[in-house]
């Protein structure tokens, strides 16, 4: 990798398959597992923890095969249980039979938690430590142990959480992993201790793996490498019980582009992956079917955005001037919102990022910049509406074709009782359509008005219909807005297509049926426009 640099190595340890699988409501299938552990492997990171071997089915087939990747992949468990030696132990056996590179085990490392949950002597924790490290490495395995609560451990009696640490270091462990179990521990206690430990362990053997009880699991992650720690572990998108765990996807970046890190460190992540990690965050949650955090530093939608017109102006000039790295460097990009505060410098820039380069004194610019307040005016939003904006500016310029008129529509909704003696609400919405000299009438039913609406528009588009078969609606959302002496209804309706693209559009009105219809179509006829659909 980097040469002959005079920087350290600093490693990262992912646990978003372990750690992150016990978030409520993931669970992630086996296919899901193979696929994120490849995702962090390109990504570069070091140590890929899968899972727990014998815990669940999809964990121990996951461990049943070898799975080559440059990672190492390792297998969680824990050390042997009191009482009994490392070979009568079945599910340390498992553990130890698991096709894996590493072995990470979790011991006890605070007295109390020693007493009350294990039922065992303090030096009995000790000795099962050292016979799981050794077992382990008898097997070929490199070793890391997860000291869980250490810091509240150590808070309590910092003789007895040391002599955990040291006695796996002892016996043979690569890491000491310590842990912030309860996500408590503040930034600066994590400094003093971490320091403390690394006078006793080398801090090339020395983990971390905060949670983020107080949002403030990256920084207490820096905290210990500032203290000697140089291992970090955590997660894609910070995924983890409760508040999460360390986000891997904010350490990275920083790591990468804070000269603070950067000169200092070097980390399995190559520039070139780096600027995949927008991609690889959105994967995961496409994976988990939730939608991308807008404000995730780095990777977020608004994590570039800019609004008031003073600044977008500054931006165009000079983009160091309101950004503190390059968005491109995460495969993000710059985003100069489009609303009513903004000037026309937004508007030249979001012209210019959909491929319209216009003068700035170009009098379509300004019929455009009109065009848009008013819009905003009696409720679009075009800052959230990329496509529909688009849509809006090529219209003006007389580049959308004109590829099919809807005549009349016609929604329905009825309850009634059923066959079965239910009442049912059900659906259904008929569309005439005019396609060239074809005249075309669809029906469908759906779950709802706009639903069906929906269906029977991409029911049958005639000689379009292949262009719009990828098309499919991902989200939905309506706001009631109180302006003036009535309420108008915006929906905002986000779409996306076979080649994973994703695009938003508006509708406004006073009637929700009206508003989702301009919304629906503006999403087909942009689909249509950016398939290159003839007119
Ligand atoms: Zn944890």
């Amino acid at each position: 990798m980097a040469g002959n640099s005079a920087r350290e190595r600093l490693y990262l340890f992912d646990t978003t398959l372990r750690d992150g699988a016990q978030t409520n409501g993931v669970d992630f299938t086996l296919a899901d597992k193979i696929e994120i552990a490849r995702m962090l492997d390109d990504l570069g990171i070091d140590y890929v923890e899968a899972g727990y071997p014998g815990a669940n089915p999809t964990d121990t087939n996951f461990f049943s095969e070898r799975r080559p990747m440059r990672a190492r992949l390792t297998a969680f468990g824990m050390t042997r249980r009191p009482g009994r030696s490392a070979s009568n132990d079945p599910g340390l056996v498992v553990l130890l039979e698991a096709e894996a590179d590493a072995i990470c085990f979790v011991a006890k490392s605070w007295d109390y938690h020693v007493r009350v949950a294990l039922e065992t002597t303090e030096d009995e924790n000790l000795a099962s430590i050292r016979d799981s490290v050794r077992a382990a490495k008898a097997k070929g395995r490199e070793v890391l142990l997860d000291c869980e609560h250490f810091f509240d451990g150590y808070k309590a009696k910092p003789a007895y959480a040391l002599a955990c640490a040291k006695a796996a270091h002892e016996a043979g462990a690569r890491w000491v992993v310590l842990c912030d179990t309860n996500g408590g521990t503040l930034p600066h206690e994590v400094e003093r201790i971490v320091g403390e430990i690394c006078k006793a362990i080398p801090g090339g053997a020395v983990g971390i793996h905060a949670h983020n009880d107080t949002e403030q699991a990256v920084a207490n992650s820096f905290a210990a490498v500032r203290a000697g720690a140089r291992q970090i572990q955590g997660t894609l998108n910070g995924l983890g019980e409760r508040c999460g765990n360390a986000n891997l996807v904010s350490i990275i970046p920083t790591l990468k582009l804070k000269p603070e890190y950067a000169d200092k460190f070097d980390i399995g992540v190559t520039e070139d992956a780096l600027g995949r990690l927008l991609r690889v965050s959105h994967r995961l949650d496409e994976l988990l079917n939730r939608a991308p955090d807008r404000h995730a530093p780095y990777v977020g939608e608004s994590a570039f955005a800019t609004k008031a017109g003073i600044h977008a102006s500054a931006i165009v000039k000079e983009p160091k001037t309101y950004e503190h790295v390059a968005p491109e460097r995460v495969g993000n990009k710059r985003k100069l919102l489009v609303s009513d505060q903004s000037g026309r410098s937004n508007v030249l820039a979001e012209l210019d990022r959909i491929g319209l380069s216009l003068d700035k004194d170009d009098v379509r610019v300004t019929r455009l910049l009109e065009e848009v307040k008013e819009r905003e005016a009696v409720g679009y939003a075009y800052e959230a509406a990329d496509a529909s904006f688009e849509l809006l500016a090529r219209r003006m310029m007389g580049q959308v074709p004109h590829y099919f008129d809807v005549d009349k529509f016609d929604v329905n909704v009825e309850q009634r009782v059923n066959a079965k003696g239910e009442r049912v609400t059900v659906s259904q919405a008929v569309v005439k359509l005019k396609v060239g000299d074809d005249e075309l009438i669809s029906v469908a039913e759906g779950i709802g008005p706009v639903n069906a609406l929906d269906l029977a528009l991409r029911k049958d588009l005639g000689k379009y219909q292949s262009f719009i078969t990828g098309l499919e609606l991902t989200d939905y959302r309506v706001r009631i807005l109180n302006g003036g002496t009535q309420a108008v209804t915006r929906v905002l309706i986000e779409s996306t297509d076979e080649t994973g693209d994703h695009w938003r559009t508006v509708g406004v009105s006073a009637n929700i049926i009206d508003a989702s219809f301009q919304a629906l179509m503006d999403s087909i006829v942009y689909k249509l426009m950016k398939s290159g659909a003839p007119a």
